[in-house]
């Protein structure tokens, strides 16, 4: 019998996508036995990943990200790459609602051979969502889809893990002056590799402003980041502002130049990969914390202190880091 693993390995077409979506299944669920299988499954696939590029991409809904992505999917499939699209929704883990999946989406890229969609898993924790994400992320690139991208709501959490999952983070704003403004309040500025002005169609001028605007934002970051005189230094990335219409599919043939170029300085000075070991680390961690937390929520003795350390800290009682000393020692106690 040809196993999950070879399927996924196996030549693009009906038996493949099958298989990729058996296994995604699989990661996401949460039973024990499941869960091993998974494991087991990723080890088998991880020699076969990392040569894709990981394109992360976020906006406030409305943005135009499925418009994007549609027309940049298409646009690269008729280039001969193959395209996967991943969703981490933060929404769907806090109302079971969903901001990226309620509609029809990327119309015509969801139903080419060439496209793997996935929506967004909709229970557990942020984190655990992400990481759900990052797995089926590496079963797609198991599968051959060069290109992989991770789309995100610009609400939560959610940036910050996708950018931490991706080689770059591209950020899609809006051609009016307010919403930058909210990207660098939330430090979301800061995560972009590249910032896209979509729209530019509707208003061309308020679309040229706001790119002198985010191009000034950006600098003033970069100085803040960066001690050295690297915005002089040709062998670095700087942070770049493009305006584009995905609606007429007007620039994104310039924001794949863009991409490319990152891609390849990147690869050049060494970037991509340290970034890639340091997301791989933070990952391991991560998942270790979260782990833990969760272990200590369900350990018995845990469970028998928490409801009277927890009222004593809140009447002043006991110090709170008492509380937590006592309650990790529970923890240790078989
Ligand atoms: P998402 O919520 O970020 O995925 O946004 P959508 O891709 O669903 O786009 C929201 C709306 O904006 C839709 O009605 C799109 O047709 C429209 N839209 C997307 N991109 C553009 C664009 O470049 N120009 C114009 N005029 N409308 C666009």
């Amino acid at each position: 019998m040809v196993s999950l693993a070879q399927s996924i390995l196996g030549a693009p077409g009906a038996q493949q996508r099958r298989a990729i979506a058996k296994a995604i299944t699989l990661l996401e669920s949460t039973r024990g036995d499941h869960r091993t299988q998974a494991d087991a499954l990723l080890t088998d696939l991880l020699p076969h990943t990392g040569t894709s590029f990981r394109l992360g991409i976020s906006g406030v809904p409305g943005v135009g990200k499925s418009t994007f992505i549609e027309a940049l999917g298409l646009a690269l499939i008729a280039q001969g790459h193959r395209v996967a699209v991943l969703a981490i929704d933060p929404s769907s883990s806090v109302s079971g609602g969903s901001i990226l999946g309620d509609k029809t989406r990327m119309e015509h890229l969801s139903v080419h051979p060439q496209a793997y969609i996935r929506p967004s898993p909709a229970s557990g924790t942020l984190g655990g969502v992400a990481a759900k994400t990052r797995e089926a992320m590496l079963v797609c690139e198991a599968a051959g889809y060069d290109i992989v991208i991770v789309e995100t709501v610009g609400v939560g959490q959610s940036e910050t893990a996708v950018s931490g999952m991706t080689d770059m983070f591209v950020l899609l704003q809006l051609p009016n002056a307010g919403d930058d403004l909210q990207a660098i309040k939330k430090g979301v500025m800061e995560l972009a590799d590249l910032v896209v002005i979509n729209k530019a169609d509707i208003d061309p001028d308020a679309a040229t402003r706001a790119q002198a605007q985010i191009t000034s934002a950006l600098r003033i970051l970069g100085q803040h980041g960066r001690a050295d005189h690297a915005h002089h230094d040709e062998s670095q990335w700087h942070p770049q502002v493009l305006q584009l219409s995905a609606l007429k599919g007007q620039g994104i043939d310039r924001f794949w130049q863009a991409v490319t170029r990152f891609r390849q300085l990147q690869e050049a000075n060494g970037k991509l990969a340290a970034r890639r070991r340091h997301q791989s680390l933070d990952w391991m961690w991560e998942r270790i914390e979260s782990g833990l937390r969760q272990a200590f929520r369900q350990h018995a003795g845990v469970k028998s202190l928490l409801p009277q350390l927890t009222k004593e800290v809140e009447q002043g009682r006991i110090a709170a880091s008492t509380a937590a000393r006592q309650l990790l020692q529970a923890m240790q106690q078989k």
